[in-house]
């Protein structure tokens, strides 16, 4: 299969697999009553998944790891690619998955990496969509992390695209509001019954679950946290236990200084931007209205013309 042919399978598969979730949410949620459009949809779905992944990809790829490339000779290592490619993913996947646990533990437990790893908990409703939001520097450091030597190592070109598939495929599954049960399974493969208990406010959970897809490394380094009950409905029981901005940009910088997102309102300037997005979605909703007004009084504009007419009919006795 051509690359480009691949690339478009992959994202096929991707997009059948977010419906398939999104339906699976809504005939067994993990968490009742939590709605598509929840807190943060929009910023999780515009920003964190379409522009920050778009910008990221060019970054990683073409800014770090092509330098890279260009500038050491890695020949010696280009074996790799004579594995069958099955082993090839299952190398990068489980040395990557190792990785990231490692990292993700590290920044639980280190003030300055937290910072770019807050983010991916403020949300407060945590479903399919989740997963997306990551601190920019935290999407720098782990994609370069796990593309760098696939691509330094010589792997097959189909290894990128298939691990990238398999991370959105993973990523979603294990933040997406569901309530499956993995029986004996979740020793090995992690998900939402354990890693949706990683993002609950509860102090137990704040050093346990970092895994991302096999929670095999938290049962081997002990730090999995895995209750009978769950944590909870209301919002309180989830996401941070202090205040988070709600705005993309205010997340990032929030990140390098801490301060008070109402507290802003009194400069104009801000003021002006942070009314921007609430009035553009009102613009947006009250031309709908508009719209929607239009039309149901067309609609009984016909409906009193039909009557009009049939009272005309009827006196005219036809
Ligand atoms: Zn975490
Ligand atoms: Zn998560």
């Amino acid at each position: 299969m051509s690359q480009s042919n691949l690339l478009i399978t992959t994202s096929i598969i991707l997009a059948l697999w977010a419906v398939i979730i999104i339906l699976w949410e809504r005939m067994a949620p993990y968490r009742k009553g939590l709605p598509l459009f929840r807190e943060g949809f929009w910023v999780d779905l515009v920003w964190y998944t379409i522009i920050q992944s778009f910008v990221m990809k060019i970054v990683i790829f073409d800014y770090i790891i092509l330098p890279i490339q260009h500038h050491f000779d890695w020949s010696q290592w280009q074996g790799i690619s004579r594995w069958p490619l099955w082993l090839q993913v299952s190398f990068f996947f489980v040395t990557h998955d190792l990785y990231i646990y490692l990292f993700h533990r590290f920044q639980h437990s280190n003030k300055y990496f937290w910072r770019i790893h807050e983010a991916h908990h403020s949300g407060k409703e945590v479903d399919f969509l989740s997963g997306s939001r990551s601190h920019v520097l935290e999407i720098l450091i782990n994609q370069t992390v796990e593309f760098g030597p696939i691509i330094l190592l010589g792997a097959s070109p189909e290894v990128v695209p298939i691990k990238a598939l398999i991370d959105s495929m993973y990523g979603m599954f294990i933040h997406a509001n569901i309530n499956v049960r993995m029986g004996k399974w979740k020793y090995i493969f992690n998900s939402p019954e354990l890693h949706l208990w990683h993002h609950a406010n509860y102090r137990e959970v704040f050093h346990a679950n970092f895994a991302t897809k096999l929670s095999v490394w938290d049962y081997l380094f002990g730090t999995v946290y895995f209750p009978e009950s769950k944590p909870g409905n209301d919002n309180e029981h989830w996401g941070l236990y202090y205040d988070y901005p709600k705005d993309y940009f205010l997340q990032h910088a929030f990140s390098l200084k801490r301060f008070e997102e109402k507290a802003l309102l009194k400069y104009k300037w801000f003021r002006k931007y942070y009314n921007l997005r609430p009035a553009i979605l009102q613009y947006i909703s009250g031309k709908r209205k508009r719209t929607f007004g239009k039309s149901m009084f067309l609609k009984r504009k016909g409906e009193t013309a039909e009557i009009v007419a049939d009272t005309a009919s009827e006196a005219s006795g036809s």
